[in-house]
């Protein structure tokens, strides 16, 4: 019994003597070893081996960093790297010099960059660039305070694109977006013998005169009678232009001007004549409804009454007539 003991002890001192020889053997390796070789990471991307690095959380800071805000420069917003490198380790002879700033600048060449800016919207079409939100600002108040005619279309939108727009500055901007307001036509008083007031003789001039500006048509529809024409319905010739269609259609201005007439008038009916300055009037005659009153403006295209049968008619129809001075010319010069 005593006998197995001893021997279990003799066995037990030579395991003992062996794990410390052998802890000493390999203190000695990792001493030469370490004092040789130093730990690295290798660096891969897709499987490319593009260098060594000491530090592998330093880079992967670094990296995270850069995708998230370029390199502080304006307007980057952010980089977007598709492959991340990969790191594996490994022993490298004490005086390898590695180069971090090498390895990470080939890293973010595989990146793209997507840069934040502002596009300026009129009516949802993109008009210029700007780097920041307070531009926007500045533009869309400095055009209500200009008054611009597209004040209520501008507006803004944030975008995220690779390639740079070039930008244009505040006033620039405004300037090149301001759009003028039409001015209204200033009726001279006492100018011409038609005066803003509504001339109603029935003098008619055959020949062709210049009007110095141009008239689109009213309604389209069927010329059922020509100016000059007599006929047993009325007494005197012809003084417009009747061009018949549906009751309720609406009548367009044929120029812009002032509303000098609205209301009934005899064998009119209900009728509009605006007065488009120099003389120059248009009488929109037998209409069913009239929109607009004395002393407005209104624009080129503008609708301004609806086709009626009112006055002396025999079916719907407009009677468009053209005055200059008071002078009814023939329509046909200048529409249809
Ligand atoms: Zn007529």
């Amino acid at each position: 019994m005593v006998g197995i003991f001893k021997n279990l002890l003799v066995h037990f001192r030579t395991w003992i003597k062996f794990l410390i020889i052998l802890a000493i053997g390999l203190g000695i390796i990792f001493f030469i070893v370490f004092s040789v070789y130093k730990p690295m990471y290798a660096v891969t991307v897709e499987g490319k081996f593009i260098g060594y690095t000491a530090d592998k959380s330093e880079m992967q800071k670094k990296i995270s960093e850069y995708m998230k805000s370029g390199e502080k420069t304006s307007n980057i917003a952010f980089v977007d790297i598709e492959v991340l490198p990969e790191y594996s380790f490994c022993l490298l002879k004490k005086d390898y010099k590695s180069d971090d700033e090498e390895i990470f600048n080939k890293i973010i060449d595989k990146g793209v960059t997507y840069y934040k800016y502002y596009a300026i919207l009129v009516n949802s079409e993109e008009k210029c660039y700007v780097s920041t939100y307070q531009e926007c600002e500045s533009i869309i108040q400095g055009l209500k305070d200009k008054d611009s005619q597209n004040k209520d279309q501008v507006g803004y939108v944030v975008k995220y694109e690779t390639d740079l727009k070039e930008f244009t500055n505040t006033e620039t901007a405004i300037s090149n977006l301001y759009v003028e307001k039409p001015k209204p036509v200033v009726v001279p008083k006492k100018s011409s013998t038609s005066g803003g007031k509504l001339a109603t003789s029935a003098k008619v001039n055959y020949s062709a005169v210049s009007l110095g500006i141009s008239l689109i048509n009213p309604v389209q529809g069927r010329l059922t009678s020509r100016f000059g024409e007599r006929s047993n319905i009325r007494s005197s010739v012809h003084t417009g232009l009747d061009i018949a269609t549906s009751v309720g259609t609406p009548i367009r201005a044929a120029a812009s001007g002032t509303v000098v007439f609205s209301g009934w008038k005899g064998a009119y009916g209900q009728m509009i004549a605006i007065d488009h300055g120099n003389g120059v009037q248009t009488y929109y005659c037998h209409c069913s409804a009239l929109y607009k009153s004395v002393g407005q403006y209104v624009n080129q295209g503008e609708i301004i009454s609806a086709v009626g049968r009112t006055g002396n008619v025999t079916g719907p129809h407009l009677h468009l007539e053209v005055r200059v001075n008071g002078v009814a010319y023939n329509p046909d010069y200048y529409v249809y």
